[in-house]
């Protein structure tokens, strides 16, 4: 028996190295053989190439350096870590 919540977890975490052609020849089959039934998965696989397509159109403006608003939360989890 499956146990559907942990191939979930085991899924998100493998999601961009599938995209990447980072994964061996069995974890692509498991990981494609869960996309194929689990349907929560597959919308969470639509929404990210989404995110991803959006965060295309968006490197041109990054390549800048990061908006002054993540710069400001990493300045503050940089000075949080130091103490
Ligand atoms: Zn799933």
């Amino acid at each position: 028996m499956r146990q559907p919540e942990v191939r979930c977890v085991e899924f998100v975490e493998q999601v961009t190295e599938w995209l990447e052609g980072g994964l061996s020849d069995e974890e692509r089959l498991l990981f494609e053989e869960h996309l194929a039934y689990c349907s929560p998965c597959g919308r969470f696989m639509v929404q990210f190439r989404q995110t991803l397509a959006l965060s295309r159109v968006a490197e041109d403006q990054l390549r800048q350096g990061p908006p002054p608003m993540v710069r400001a939360a990493l300045h503050t989890a940089f000075r949080q870590s130091r103490r």
